[in-house]
């Protein structure tokens, strides 16, 4: 399995749900959150295709993050770039479980670093935050590195989905106000169909 062609199937799967993710943002944002992340990806996608397929992860996740960081633009852009660039520091020590756990650590704190968001404020935090504690949690009862990656996806999609009932505090829907409620993060769902795609690869190439 190569970092390569996860990314790629994650930029594919971004690509696809343009739209859908454009339409969270046209509800509480300025409409543009698909179309900055189908640019960054199709950005990462020409990038990364000329690479050897068993590029190391750590420079596919570091190329990846400063690709996202120059093309996505918006708040989301520098969010993801800072997120891949610190992926790829912990990625230099191995998929163990207990190195991938912190990796989720590393992505939170450097959305946080940047965007200075907290638990519940409605951003892609309220996605990544439950995926992180969902995929500890299954380590901590036996689950293997896979069942802890499905964990995972299933967290971030029920965070996301959760964001429908926050105020946004937080970038551009916090200009709504109240009116930022009953819809959900746009951010959310980006970060929660990332970690679904690389839950549903993970499964498919396990068969
Ligand atoms: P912009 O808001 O500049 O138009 P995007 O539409 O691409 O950028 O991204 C919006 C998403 O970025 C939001 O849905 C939210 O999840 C995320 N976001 C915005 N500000 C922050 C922040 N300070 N911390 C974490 N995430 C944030
Ligand atoms: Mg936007």
């Amino acid at each position: 399995m190569h970092a390569k062609e996860i990314i790629l199937q994650i930029a594919a799967t971004v690509i696809a749900h343009k739209d859908q993710l454009t339409d969270l943002d046209r509800a509480i944002g300025d409409g543009d959150h698909g179309i900055n992340m189908a640019r960054g990806f199709e950005s990462v996608t020409a990038k990364l295709s000329p690479l050897a397929d068993d590029t190391a992860p750590a420079e596919i996740l570091k190329t990846v993050g400063v690709c996202l960081m120059s093309t996505v633009g918006g708040a989301s852009g520098p969010l993801y770039g800072t997120a891949f660039i610190r992926l790829a520091e912990v990625a230099k020590n191995g998929f163990s479980p207990d190195n991938v756990e912190i990796m989720f650590d590393a992505v939170i704190k450097g959305i946080k670093d940047r965007g200075k968001a907290e638990k519940g404020d409605k951003t892609m935090l309220d996605a990544l935050l439950p995926a992180k504690e969902a995929f500890a949690e299954a380590l901590r009862g036996g689950s293997s590195l896979y069942e802890a990656l499905h964990a995972a996806a299933l967290g971030a999609q029920a965070g996301s989905e959760r964001t429908k009932n926050l105020l946004a505090r937080k970038g551009r829907a916090s200009y709504l106000g109240e009116r930022s409620i009953g819809h959900i993060d746009p951010g959310a769902a980006s970060s929660a169909l990332i970690l679904q795609t690389l839950d549903k690869f993970v499964a498919s190439v396990r068969g």
